[in-house]
Formats: structure tokens, sequence, C-alpha cells
């Protein structure tokens, strides 16, 4: 159709520039139909985590997720984060301030590719209807960066601070002691 809409500007009789602007289209076509059909292989959407801490050094930690920008609602749950190749599906991804999923928390649909995680729609704490639409094809080395950036962050708390105690929010088990299995997380691989 996009063809029909140029053909009445071109001059049938140059028929070298209607080959040249034909093949444009044609190309731009192909780019559009390979989006639709592998999108998982274009990793165009970026990922970018801001962290902060109650107190330095110590208590509640909020890592707040930006994806293309835009800021996810909520704070990312650390511990569903890291273990997020090992459970495809619905992950409570998103944690309250509070630390407490059943109080603001959500569920995002999770899958794994070979090239990229990605991340579809939200769907509520309780029910688990669609909360919100949206399809994040994140590349694993943008993914395994985040992981790394939190667990220096949390290895650097460790060495000026060994008797903090760090939580997703106000709650949970202490994330220094996790850290030993976060070392240990296939989402440091790449495959
Ligand atoms: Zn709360």
């Amino acid at each position: 159709m996009m063809l029909d809409c140029i053909f009445p500007f071109i001059k049938q009789d140059v028929m070298n520039r209607r080959d040249v602007v034909l093949l444009c289209y044609i190309r731009k076509a192909r780019r559009v139909f390979s989006y639709h059909e592998r999108p998982e292989e274009i990793g165009i959407d970026r990922i970018k985590i801001a962290i902060e801490q109650e107190h330095r050094d110590d208590g509640a930690m909020f890592i707040s997720v930006y994806i293309n920008g835009s800021n996810m609602p909520e704070i990312l749950d650390v511990e569903a984060f890291f273990a997020i190749k090992q459970q495809n599906g619905l992950v409570p991804l998103f944690t309250c301030g509070c630390g407490d999923f059943d109080c603001g928390g959500y569920y995002v649909n999770v899958s794994c590719t070979d090239t990229a995680l990605v991340l579809h729609n939200s769907y509520h704490r309780f029910n688990r209807t669609l909360q919100s639409q949206f399809e994040y094809h994140l590349d694993w080395q943008e993914v395994r960066g985040v992981a790394e950036e939190i667990l220096v962050y949390l290895q650097e708390i460790h060495k000026r601070n060994p008797q903090a105690y760090v939580t997703t929010g106000h709650g949970g088990e202490n994330l220094l002691n996790r850290v030993p299995d976060y070392l240990e997380s296939s989402i440091l691989v790449i495959p």
C-alpha cells in the first residue's frame, strides 16, 4: 500500500529513479517484517537502574528501574531478579517500597530467549489480572550489567560495614547474606 501511495508521484518515464525508490521501500518493508518475526533479535529496549539507600551503609535499599527512560512503578525485588532465569512465567519482579509485595508489588510475565530477557505486561498481585501492557526485549549483556551493578554495590557496603543488614525496601532477609548465591546466578552467564 505504501507503493500505491508513492507511484502517482513518480513519472513513468523516469525508470531508474522509480526503480531506486521501489528498492528503498522493499528494503524498509523487509526491515519491518523481520522486526515482527524476530523482535528478540532487535534488543532495542534499554534498562537502567538507580540505587538508593535509606541510611548510608545499612538498612532499606530501593532500586528504581528505568526502561527506555521511563520509571517502572515500585522497586526491583532483588531476590526475584537474580532468580529470573529459573522462573519463566509470572514473576513477582517489583515490590512496594515497604518491602511487602502484597502492599504494592506486581507480577511481570518473564521469558528468556537466547538473546534477550523479555518482560511482557504486568499483572495484579492478588488476582493476577492484567494491570498494564508493555513488551520489552532486554539484551542479556545489559541485564548482566544491572546484576553486576547491584552486586558491586552490595559488596562495597559489606566492605565498609560487615554488620550491615540490607533489605529490598523495608523488609525481608539480609541481601548481604545472599551475595555468594547471587554470584553463582545464571543471570551473570551470557548464552
Ligand atoms: Zn507498602
